[in-house]
């Protein structure tokens, strides 16, 4: 039986240059990588040798006879990514060069042309796209790298982000531990960037710095009402579940049966879940415990997560929504919100396989509280309250219908939003760091010896392993800078911290 790709995967596509027979996809050179919501096994043309189970980072992939109950459903969404596959399908030819060896075992590489004999690199942030960078230069014999991090752990929204329930996703962590004991890479915890030391100090000591401090900051909700009690990011809550010390403070008042979630991406399914479930499902996780013990106390019955639109632009992905359908999550959607929808009119596969489920969710009977409810199509108009929130006015989307949903907790969540990085040229209409890939440019200038990377460099999207991808483009045109001599010369040692 051929092997399956499940919820976990982060996109990184390690997998695919394992697979000798080319028939995981998409990959990262294929116009659809950028928006896909996971890759795909071609089940026809999958010879189920098992290189691709080792080289996922996350434990994603499975054989098809061990796929658990909760992750079934997988087996049909890889075949359906391929419809009309057969053996042999010459729109995926095998490629010679990713026969052997299985999962490719890469040589340290020298640099060449005009590139120092000591390559000093300093990267700003720990995260995903800052840990797959510094794997893809340490590549190279002559490169060092110094990972500075303003918190005290490292590793950004892989750490701190990611919710504590999946568990598998956070595996990846494992991956970057395995990077961080390069000899040639140090990372200084503890310290901030414009801080603790200045970009300009980095720059005299190191030929190139690359900026990977991420888009941290939440998209404002404008709503009248946002600043009454009860209303808070679901950022806020994130960082309060996961231990970051920023949101120490941040707990939210669960002392409410009902709380509105405003937004349907990934995030706010997270916090969902959190929401709802059984804080001894919990336990064994990597919970902050101040928030497990307030769980444990909650009085929330039911989290509503609202959308403007309807499930055909709903935000979350389906692999996300297939691990709430299946997985131990008490959701429900009320059958009178998909009658406008039909998954067999949507030519998109991904979205008709989320209207089918959201329809299968919404023929069984309403669970047990506490509960999971995915509303659409309704606008927020204003947070009711004096004092506290007491719940949210919406209208219909696109009616004057109105519709007051109570609730004494409501959180937004609808994206992220990089900020400026003082001394680094902003981009207000994107958020990012002004960047012709992942060169750092003023105007059409680039600066030299200043690179960009993961969320800040091209905006909040994408998962984990997009910024494999992301990041290896910037690291190509730095060492390609190096190599031709375009990068200032450090004037002295690092500075001590
Ligand atoms: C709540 C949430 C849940 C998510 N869950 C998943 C998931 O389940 N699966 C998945 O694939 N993807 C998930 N993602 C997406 C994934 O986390 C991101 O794609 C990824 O973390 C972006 O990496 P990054 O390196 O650009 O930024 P970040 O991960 O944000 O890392 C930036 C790092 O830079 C540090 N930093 C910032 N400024 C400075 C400074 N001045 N000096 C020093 N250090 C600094 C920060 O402390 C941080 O450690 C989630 C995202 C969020 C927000
Ligand atoms: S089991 Fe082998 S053939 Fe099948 S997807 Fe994985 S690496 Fe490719
Ligand atoms: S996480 Fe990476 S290696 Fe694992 S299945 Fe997804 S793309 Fe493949």
């Amino acid at each position: 039986m051929p092997h399956v790709i499940t919820q976990a995967c982060c996109g990184d596509a390690s997998c695919v240059y394992a697979c000798p027979v080319n028939c995981i996809h998409p990959t990262p050179d294929e116009p659809d990588f950028g928006i896909a919501e996971m890759l795909y096994i071609d089940p026809a043309t999958c010879v189920d040798c098992g290189a691709c189970v080792s080289a996922c980072p996350v434990g994603a992939i499975t054989p098809g006879h061990r796929l658990s109950e909760t992750a079934a459903r997988f087996a049909d969404v890889n075949a359906g990514h391929y419809p009309d596959s057969a053996p042999g399908d010459a729109r995926f030819p095998v490629r010679q060069e990713w026969r052997l060896p299985m999962a490719p075992i890469s040589k340290p590489k020298r640099l060449r042309g005009a590139a120092p004999d000591e390559l000093r690199i300093a990267i700003v942030g720990s995260g995903p796209s800052a840990m797959y960078a510094a794997d893809e230069l340490l590549k190279h014999t002559q490169v060092t790298v110094t990972v500075f991090e303003r918190l005290s752990e490292p590793f950004g929204l892989a750490r701190f982000g990611v919710a504590p329930d999946h568990e598998s996703t956070r595996t990846v962590t494992n991956l970057f531990d395995e990077i961080a004991r390069d000899p040639n890479l140090e990372i200084r915890l503890n310290t901030e960037v414009g801080r603790d030391i200045s970009l300009d100090e980095l720059r005299r000591t190191h030929h190139a710095v690359l900026w990977a401090g991420g888009a941290p900051t939440d998209r404002p909700l404008q709503l009248p009402g946002v600043d009454l009690d009860g209303v808070q990011s679901a950022t806020s809550v994130v960082g309060w579940y996961n231990g970051h010390p920023d949101f120490r403070y941040s707990a939210p008042d669960l002392d409410t049966e009902r709380a509105v979630v405003i937004g349907n991406g990934n995030v706010a399914l997270d916090v969902a879940r959190i929401f709802t479930a059984d804080p001894d499902r919990l336990a064994p996780t990597t919970i902050d415990r101040t928030a497990l013990a307030a769980l444990r106390g909650s009085a929330i019955r039911e989290v509503v997560v609202v959308a403007r639109r309807g499930p055909e632009h709903a935000a979350f992905t389906l692999p996300e929504l297939i691990g709430l359908a299946d997985g131990p999550a008490r959701v429900w959607v009320d059958p009178a919100e998909l009658v406008d929808v039909d998954a067999s009119d949507v030519a998109d596969t991904t979205i008709a396989a989320k209207i089918a489920l959201l329809a299968e969710i919404s023929q069984r009977p309403k669970p047990d509280e506490p509960f999971i409810r995915l509303s659409f199509g309704y606008t927020p108009q204003e947070i009711c309250g004096d004092a506290r929130a007491t719940g949210v006015r919406f209208v219909r989307t696109g009616t004057d219908e109105e519709l007051v949903i109570p609730a004494g907790l409501v959180l937004s969540a609808i994206g992220y939003r990089g900020r400026p990085v003082p001394g680094l040229p902003f981009d207000e209409a994107t958020g990012t760091v002004a960047n012709v890939a992942g060169r750092i440019v003023d105007g059409a200038e680039p600066l030299a010896g200043l690179y960009v990377t993961g969320w800040i460099k091209r905006g909040p999207s994408g998962f984990i392993g997009t910024n494999k991808t992301d990041s290896g483009e910037t690291v190509r045109k730095l060492l390609a800078d190096a190599e031709a001599g375009a990068l200032p010369r450090p004037g002295g040692a690092p500075v001590a911290v």
